[in-house]
C-alpha cells in the first residue's frame, strides 16, 4: 500500500456525525440572524496580505505570528483569512455599500490561523460573524449582544456563559491613557514578563489582556482607561449598561478585556465560559468606528462580533445540549422480480409527496433480514416493503421500526404518504 498523506494539524475534517451536529447550530443561527433582519455576505477566503496589516494592526498576534500568507504565481503577497471583519469591511466600501447607508450584516466561514492547535484552538476554524454599518449608538451595541444572548437562549446555555464588558473610549482618551500606562509598565519593568515587555513600546494596551498570573497582580495598580473617559463615551456605556439592563442580560465589567485586534473603540465585549478550559471565549467582539476610514472608505460607524462555531459546538457537545440526529426518515426494501425498478420509482413518489422526509432506498439486493439490518443501521422510523404482491397491487406495505410491537401493514400506493406522516408525526 502506498503511504497516505495526512490532513494538516489543526485543521480537521467534519464528518457525518459532526456535520450532523454542525448543521443543527447552523440552523439557529442563520434564523436568529434572519429573524433580527440581517442579510448574508459571501467574502473570498484569500485576500491582499496588506489588507489585514492595515485592519488588524502590525504588531498583533495575529499579524506578527498567526497568518498564513503566501506569494502566489504572479508574485502577489496573500494571505488566508485570520477573520472576516477586514474582508467585509473591504467589500462594503468596494461596492460603496457603507457610504451614507446602514447595513446590517452575517458572513459564516472557515477562518486561518498559525495557531498551537489545542482543544478548542485550531488552524482552520469557523466563525459566524456580523458587522453592522452606519449606526453609532448603543442601542445598536444592545441590539447585537443581545442577538447572541438570544443565540444562547435558543441553545440552552444562556446560563453556561458571562457577558464580560468593556469600554476602550475613544482613540484620543487611549492615547492618553497610552502614555500613563507605558510609564506605569516602566515602572515595573523588570518584573514583566517577555511578551509583556515586548508590548509595552509596540501595543501596552495588550498588555492588560496578559494570562500571567505575576503581571495581572502587578496591574492591580496600573492607572485604569476610564479615568480618561470623556462625557461621550461615559455617556455610550451607560447608554448601553441601560439598555442591557433593562434587557436582563447580566454582564459583568472587565477592564482588564481590550480584545486582540487593534481596531476597537468604545464597547467591546466577550461571551465566557468556564466549562472548555483555557479556550473560554466563544464569542467577541465590539464598535470600530475608525476601520471604515483606515480602510479607505468614508468615516462610518461600525459594530460587530465573531463567534467561534468550533468552541460553541464543544460547549454544546460538552453539556449535552446536542446529539448527532439520523440522516434517513424512511427506507425502502425490497425483493422478488422486479422490486429494484418498483423500489426506486417508490422511493421518489415518497420523496415527492413528503417535503422534507428523507427517504433512502435500499441497493445491492440481499435477503429482508439483510436490509432491515440496514434500515437499523440508518435508524430509520419507517421501512416500506415492496415485494412482488405489491408490485401486482400496486401498494407498498410500512412498517413502524420505531414500536417493535407494531403491525406491519398494507396500503395503497396513494395512501402510503399520509400513513408514514402519522408514524413520522
Ligand atoms: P483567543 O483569545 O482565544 O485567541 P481571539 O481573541 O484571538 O481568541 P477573535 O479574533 O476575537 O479571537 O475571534 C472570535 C472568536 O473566534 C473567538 O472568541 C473564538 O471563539 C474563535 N477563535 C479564534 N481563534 C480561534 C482558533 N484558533 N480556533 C478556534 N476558534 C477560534
Ligand atoms: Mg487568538
Amino acid at each position: 500500500m502506498a503511504l497516505m498523506v495526512q490532513a494538516i494539524r489543526g485543521m480537521n475534517d467534519l464528518l457525518p456525525e459532526d456535520t450532523s451536529v454542525w448543521q443543527q447550530v447552523e440552523k439557529v443561527l442563520r434564523e436568529t440572524v434572519s429573524s433580527y433582519g440581517y442579510s448574508e455576505v459571501r467574502m473570498p477566503i484569500v485576500e491582499k496580505t496588506k489588507l489585514f496589516c492595515r485592519a488588524i494592526g502590525e504588531v498583533t498576534d495575529v499579524v506578527e505570528k498567526e497568518m498564513y500568507s503566501f506569494e502566489d504565481r504572479s508574485g502577489d503577497h496573500l494571505s488566508l483569512r485570520p477573520e472576516g471583519t477586514a474582508g467585509c469591511v473591504r467589500a462594503c466600501i468596494e461596492h460603496n455599500l457603507v457610504y451614507n447607508q446602514e447595513q446590517r450584516l452575517w458572513y459564516m466561514g472557515p477562518m486561518f490561523r498559525h495557531e498551537r492547535p489545542q482543544k478548542g484552538r485550531y488552524r482552520q476554524f469557523h466563525q459566524m460573524g456580523v458587522e453592522v454599518f452606519g449606526l453609532d449608538g448603543p442601542d445598536i451595541d444592545a441590539e447585537l449582544i443581545a442577538l447572541t444572548y438570544s443565540i444562547w437562549k435558543k441553545l440552552g446555555i444562556e446560563n453556561e456563559l458571562e457577558l464580560q464588558l468593556n469600554s476602550l473610549g475613544s482613540a484620543e482618551e487611549r492615547a492618553a491613557y497610552r502614555e500613563a500606562l507605558v510609564k506605569f509598565l516602566e515602572a515595573h519593568f523588570d518584573d514583566l514578563d517577555e511578551d509583556s515587555k515586548r508590548r509595552t513600546h509596540t501595543n501596552p494596551l495588550r498588555v492588560l489582556d496578559t494570562k500571567d498570573e505575576k503581571v495581572i497582580e502587578i496591574l492591580k495598580d496600573a492607572p485604569k482607561l476610564s479615568d480618561y473617559f470623556g462625557e461621550q463615551t461615559k455617556a455610550h456605556f451607560d447608554g448601553l449598561r441601560k439598555f442591557l439592563d433593562n434587557l436582563g442580560i447580566k454582564y459583568v465589567l472587565n477592564d482588564r478585556l481590550v480584545r486582540g485586534l487593534d481596531y476597537y473603540n468604545l464597547t467591546v465585549f466577550e461571551w465566557v465560559t468556564t466549562a472548555l478550559g483555557a479556550q473560554g471565549t466563544v464569542c467577541g467582539g465590539g464598535r470600530y468606528d475608525g476601520l471604515v476610514e483606515q480602510l479607505g472608505g468614508a468615516p462610518t460607524k461600525a459594530v460587530g462580533f465573531g463567534l467561534g462555531l468550533e468552541r460553541l459546538i464543544l460547549l454544546l457537545l460538552t453539556l449535552g445540549k446536542v446529539a448527532p440526529k439520523p440522516n434517513v426518515d424512511v427506507y425502502v426494501v425490497g425483493s422478488g422480480e422486479g422490486s429494484e425498478m418498483r423500489m426506486l420509482e417508490v422511493s421518489n413518489f415518497l420523496r415527492q409527496a413528503l417535503p422534507g422526509v428523507a427517504v433512502m432506498n435500499h441497493c445491492g439486493g440481499g435477503n429482508f433480514k439483510k436490509q432491515f439490518k440496514k434500515a437499523d443501521k440508518f435508524c430509520a422510523k419507517v421501512a416500506v416493503i415492496i415485494g412482488e404482491s405489491e408490485i401486482a397491487n400496486n401498494s407498498v406495505t410500512i412498517k413502524n421500526m420505531t414500536d417493535k410491537d407494531a403491525q406491519q401493514q398494507e396500503y395503497p400506493l396513494d395512501k402510503a404518504a399520509d400513513a408514514i406522516k402519522a408514524i413520522l408525526g
